[in-house]
């Protein structure tokens, strides 16, 4: 280093702890709300849902003394209204907790919102909108420390296998062609594992879907069965033993969310992966589904489980059972989060991502990478 950058350096200094004291101080002073409609795309089909039609989703901005803006979008891949109910939950019942809080008391927040919100209920849509205070709160943390969130949560790597969603149900596909151009797609894009939708038609029906994604996937990759609650027990159970023979990678909410008995029933009977908790609402419901024994790999969704603190709190619980970890859903927001966990096998996706051996390498910029562009929000808002 020469005399004229040790000055440089030297000069530099003051600016950065005055920052670096700043930061510590930093309040929540603004919060802002706006609700995207999207355009319909083609409908696609699970067993139970149509979707793809009207998606609607929240975008949070927590503003801040120090300058940084906290980001969350909250998305309902298939609801048009549920994002205005959150947007008034956000603007009346949360604002007024929000306003002086420190971001950097995330569980403190939490606490004081439950608080305010439970009247409303303690799952649902108030889950949603404790999620995305939680999402923005963590987008500040990161932004303020220069660091992207998975680092600031205890990073454990910095790659994640991903799968792609791409089996699902369309209309006019009674030959399953264009089921079979999705799945050779997401292999063209270099994904190791795929996901199909199962439970729609009778067994036949799916043994067909099932024989087409293994032979399309190829030798060494994964399928996984996905039956979004269709469900009862006794047909949860003769349907799992033929996904099981069939050398599926994991069955995927074979009943509805509240059947804790019956997936204790089916974890125990069969080898097979059991894969579920996308419906559950926070860590008390996961912990009776974990201690019943009723999962192999545990699925929160980040929305609905009631955010990054929450979801790295279940997160946790699974790792100490040593179960296996999977996100429903896979926005940037998922991915820091699996990235902190070692349990964590699997992020979902859908459509063309970077991928190099089936896997998506961590975000770089501070933060959560959570903003919503500008353009979006011009375009998409109501
Ligand atoms: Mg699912």
């Amino acid at each position: 280093m020469n005399r004229r950058q040790l000055l440089q350096t030297a000069a530099a200094l003051p600016a950065f702890s005055a920052a670096a004291a700043q930061q510590k101080q930093i309040r929540i002073t603004g919060v802002e709300t706006d609700v995207l409609k999207r355009p319909p795309g083609t409908p696609i089909y699970d067993a139970i849902h149509k979707l793809s039609v009207d998606s609607g989703s929240v975008v949070l901005r927590l503003r801040t003394d120090a300058g940084i803006t906290g980001w969350a979008d909250v998305s309902f891949g298939m609801i048009a209204g549920g994002p205005r109910v959150v947007e008034t939950i956000l603007q009346q019942e949360v604002k007024p907790v929000l306003m002086g809080q420190d971001p950097a008391f995330p569980r403190r927040i939490r606490s004081e919102l439950w608080k305010a919100l439970e009247y409303n209920g303690v799952g649902g849509v108030v889950q949603f909108a404790i999620a995305a205070v939680d999402i923005a709160v963590w987008d500040i943390l990161g932004k303020s420390a220069g660091l992207p969130v998975y680092k600031m949560l205890g990073a454990y790597r910095d790659r994640m296998p991903v799968y792609s969603m791409c089996g699902w149900y369309y209309d006019n596909d009674d030959d399953l062609s264009r089921y079979r151009r999705s799945l050779t797609q997401a292999m063209e894009q270099g994904y190791h594992a795929v996901k199909i939708k199962v439970g729609r038609g009778p067994i036949d029906d799916d043994v067909r879907r099932i024989k087409l994604a293994l032979d399309v996937a190829g030798k060494g990759k994964r399928v996984m069965v996905d039956a979004n609650q269709v469900f009862n027990r006794n047909d949860a159970l003769r349907r799992g033993r033929i996904y099981q023979e069939m050398g599926c990678f994991w069955y995927e909410e074979p009943l509805p969310p509240h059947e804790m008995e019956g997936y204790a029933e089916l974890a125990h009977e069969l080898d097979i992966r059991i894969a579920t908790g996308e419906n559950l609402a926070t860590k008390y419901a996961f912990a009776d589904l974990i201690a019943r024994r009723g999962a192999d790999v545990v699925q929160p969704d980040n929305r609905r489980a009631g955010g990054v603190t929450e979801w790295m709190e279940i997160a946790a619980i699974a790792d100490g059972y040593g179960l296996e970890l999977a996100s429903h859903g896979g926005s940037a927001t998922n991915l820091n989060m699996l990235l902190a966990m070692p349990n964590a096998i699997y992020m979902e996706t859908s459509g063309t991502r970077k991928l190099v051996d089936g896997e998506m390498a961590a975000p770089e910029e501070p933060g959560m990478s959570s903003e919503v562009p500008e353009a979006d929000i011009r375009r998409f808002k109501v």
